[in-house]
Parts: C-alpha cells; sequence; structure tokens
C-alpha cells in the first residue's frame, strides 16, 4: 500500500479499520463480523457514514466536542494560514495565535490569568495536580500534597487523572493509583437516598459538608486542593444542587484549598455561558478545559491559572528549582490556538451562547414531556445543551434500567439517523442515563427531531 486513496474505495477503509485500528472504549469483537462504523464528512450538525447514510449528531462528535458544527470554513482556513505560516515551536518560546489566544480566553474569565497549553483534558488536569504538589513542596513543607475528588467525576485517561477518578467502572483493572487522591462524596440529588444521613431539605449544603468532612478526617494541613466538574459528565450529567458551590467556596477558603474546576466537557458554552463554573458565582484557581476549546478542529487543551499561583513559581528566581519543570510538546502547535481563535470568534458572532440557553430549554421542555409519556424517565437534568434523561426500572425505587436497554435506545435512534449518547460510569453494567449534547447551532427543528427519535425509540424498547 503507498497510502494513496480513491475517495471510491471505502470498503478498502472498512478493512483497513477492521485489521488495523484499535478503537477507544469499546470492545472489537462484534466487528470481527460486522462493519466498523467510519464516519467520512460531516457539515452543520449532520455526519455522513461509508455508506453514505445521513445521521442529525446530537453528541457533537461523540463526546460533547465540536461545540460549532462541522465544515467551517473559516476555522479551516485560519488553521492553513497559521501552519503555512509557522506550524510549531516550543512553548518555552511564545507565537502569534498562543498569546492572542490567552488573551481572548482571559477576557471571558475574570479572575484568572494564565494560560498554560497542552494537549487534552487528561494532561491539563494533571499540570494543575503537579503545580498542588509543586506549592505543597514549596510553601507547606511538603504537607497539602492530598487532592480531593468527587464519586461520580472524571478527570482523564493517565494514572494521575484516573487516580483522580470518580467512576469505579472506568477505573477497574486499572490500578494501584497514585498516592495522595482522596474521594468525596457525589451531589446528585436525584440519588441522595443512597447517601447515608442525607436530608430532604437543604441537600446541596450537607452535600458540601461532607467535603469538610473529608478534609477534617485527613487532616486540613493535608489538603492541597479539590477537583470539581461544574456539570458532571460521563458520571451521569450531574448539576450540582442549590446551595452547594457557595459552601464549597466557603470550605476551600476556611481550609486554604485550592479550587480546580474541570471545564473539560463544560468550558466553551456548552451550559449557555463561557464557563460552567460562571453560572454558580464560583472564584476557581485553576480551570482546565479541552475539548471545545477548538471545537476538534485541532487538539488544544488548556491550564487556567490566577496571578497569584503564577507569582509563586516565580518569585524566587535563585532558587533553581522554582519554576514549573514542565512540558508539553504539543503545547507548541500553532494550530491550537489558530483554530480556537475562531472558534470563539464564531460563538462570540453567531451569539450561540444564547442559542444554547434557548435550545437547551426547548429540549428540557420536550423531554419533560416525554417524561409524561414514558415512565421509564426518571429524572431529565442538566444545564444549556449538556442535557441527561436518566431511565429507572421503576420511579419510586429509582432502579437503573440494564445497560442493554439504554444501549438499544441508542441504537434505535441510530436506525432513524440520530446519534445519541447512553453514559453513567459509576454503576458497571447500568449506563442508564441518555446523554445529549448537540452543537451550540442547532436549530428547533434538530432539538424536536431528537426528541422525536427518543420517543420513538422508547415506545420501541419498553
Ligand atoms: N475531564 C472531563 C470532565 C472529561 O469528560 C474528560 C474526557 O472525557 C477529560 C477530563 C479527559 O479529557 P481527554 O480525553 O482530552 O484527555
Amino acid at each position: 500500500m503507498d497510502g494513496t486513496f480513491n475517495e471510491n474505495d471505502l470498503s478498502r477503509v472498512v478493512e483497513a479499520d477492521r485489521a488495523h485500528v484499535w478503537h477507544h472504549l469499546i470492545q472489537h469483537k462484534p466487528f470481527e463480523t460486522n462493519d466498523p462504523r467510519i464516519i467520512v464528512e460531516g457539515k452543520g450538525m449532520r455526519v455522513w457514514d461509508q455508506k453514505g447514510k445521513e445521521h442529525l449528531d446530537a453528541v457533537s462528535g461523540g463526546v460533547w466536542t465540536v461545540n460549532v458544527g462541522y465544515g467551517r470554513e473559516s476555522i479551516c482556513k485560519a488553521v492553513y494560514d497559521q501552519l503555512m505560516k509557522l506550524c510549531y515551536f516550543a512553548n518555552s518560546a511564545g507565537s502569534i495565535p498562543g498569546s492572542i489566544f490567552a488573551e481572548m480566553l482571559i477576557e471571558k474569565m475574570p479572575g484568572m490569568s494564565r494560560v498554560y497549553y497542552t494537549n487534552s483534558g487528561s494532561e491539563a488536569n494533571e499540570k494543575a495536580f503537579k503545580m498542588v504538589r509543586q506549592i505543597a513542596h514549596k510553601r507547606y513543607g511538603g504537607k497539602k500534597t492530598k487532592i480531593m475528588y468527587r464519586d461520580r467525576d472524571y478527570h482523564g485517561s493517565t494514572l494521575a487523572a484516573m487516580s483522580a477518578g470518580g467512576q469505579d467502572e472506568r477505573n477497574a483493572q486499572y490500578g494501584p493509583f497514585a498516592p495522595d487522591f482522596v474521594r468525596v462524596p457525589h451531589c446528585m440529588e436525584y440519588r441522595k437516598h443512597e447517601l447515608d444521613g442525607a436530608p430532604e431539605e437543604n441537600f446541596g449544603e450537607w452535600a458540601a459538608d461532607q467535603i469538610e468532612q473529608v478534609i477534617l478526617r485527613e487532616g486540613p494541613d493535608t489538603v492541597g486542593a479539590l477537583c470539581l466538574e461544574p456539570v458532571t459528565a460521563g458520571g451521569g450529567v450531574i448539576e450540582a444542587p442549590e446551595g452547594y458551590w457557595q459552601r464549597v467556596q466557603e470550605i476551600c477558603k476556611k481550609y486554604d484549598i485550592l479550587l480546580h474546576i474541570d471545564e473539560v466537557v463544560c468550558g466553551v458554552g456548552r451550559t449557555g455561558t463561557w464557563f460552567g463554573y460562571q453560572q454558580y458565582g464560583v472564584k476557581p484557581d485553576f480551570v482546565t478545559m479541552a475539548k471545545g476549546v477548538a471545537s476538534g478542529y485541532a487538539a488544544i487543551a488548556c491550564m487556567v491559572t490566577t496571578e497569584e499561583v503564577f507569582d509563586m513559581f516565580k518569585d524566587d528566581a535563585s532558587d533553581p528549582l522554582n519554576y514549573f519543570r514542565d512540558i508539553s510538546t504539543f503545547g507548541g502547535c500553532t494550530a491550537g490556538p489558530a483554530a480556537a481563535i475562531e472558534n470563539m470568534r464564531i460563538i462570540q458572532d453567531e451569539n450561540l451562547l444564547q442559542n444554547c440557553t434557548d435550545m437547551g430549554n426547548r429540549m428540557v421542555g420536550n423531554l419533560q414531556a416525554l417524561m409524561e409519556k414514558h415512565k421509564v424517565i426518571g429524572d431529565v437534568r442538566g444545564k444549556g445543551l449538556f442535557l441527561g434523561a436518566e431511565l429507572v426500572v421503576d420511579r419510586a425505587t429509582k432502579e437503573p434500567v440494564d445497560e442493554k436497554m439504554a444501549q438499544a435506545v441508542v441504537a434505535d435512534c441510530m436506525s432513524q439517523g440520530v446519534i445519541i449518547g447512553a453514559t453513567n460510569r459509576s454503576v458497571p453494567g447500568k449506563n442508564n442515563t441518555l446523554c445529549f449534547s448537540p452543537a451550540l447551532i442547532a436549530t428547533a427543528d434538530d432539538i424536536d427531531q431528537i426528541t422525536d427519535a427518543v420517543d420513538g425509540a422508547l415506545g420501541r424498547v419498553f
């Protein structure tokens, strides 16, 4: 094979894929007999597979990524122009798009000040974890190295990121994990009955107080940071209840604990504001982001922090260890920030934050109407165009439906030409939450097409 490819020869692609590609997050056995799915083309909200079948993509590239939709010429042109000018130089030097995008980003994040470029959400999180540990060594005599993370949250696939992983199914068989990562309970209102002592009233404050209990158990002088998703994604699309974030902020302040918000999914518009945390009045010390930063047009992730944190890494230039001794080779690629600049302009110019809120509200309304009709929907939740519908056997017991049933709904939607997802990785075998994250350009017709497909699928599967 010489690498040349005739556009019409998609059967060769299928065979090459079947023979040589190891796909992410799936069991490959069925592909010994079934054709793998190859996505060939995308435009706007829609993609086409190798058979020419059109799909309405209700999950923005499968994992909440393509926020501005497919086929954006202005992003492609910006990337092309930048690559022709300068494709790469290690990030110890600056670049034009890297500087301009950092300025644009910081304008959207009052209180934040510095952008550290890297390749993926996992790595962005690891950068913050490393900083917390370095601060512990520098400021606290090697104490305060512990990082707290929440049950059901996910922070990435690398080993330290998995050590902060609250989804047991994903972590099973990959241990042992890194020391000094400490789990705090989840804050999911719908499943509060699973938490010992959870009250009917003021659950949000109670859930945050459980974090304080963990701090007191571990010793406040050993805990450096708390890492949370603003709205939990893969763990079941979970928005924290009323009162939670305010208490979280107070607790972090009280015990001198840095607050790290993982915006890998929520960041850059997904919830209807630039960042998810901005909906809850939180002031973070670290914010990490990846997926929507350039909507998948180039690989880019950012770890953003405050001037106060930045200062700790430069205040004593006579100490040879007193700087962040870290590198990410591809944090020097210029395609990422070039794409990110254009991506952010599109969101601004096309008023996509407002569209996200409006279409999110429409979708919630549609899903709530489906709840009246289909008793299997136990809960509808989320923010903006980041929504979930949890399927249960019985609304009274809230017993999750078997994962196979949720997958049957996903497959039925797929046969109708609508791609949705199913998630909730905390409970092995119980991925029972249908999830929806269409691009921020979705129209009312798109939203209705998605929920109509779900309606039909639920009717056939249950
Ligand atoms: N954080 C969250 C909340 C995520 O959902 C993900 C990926 O899905 C990550 C981090 C890891 O990002 P990446 O896959 O780019 O390493």
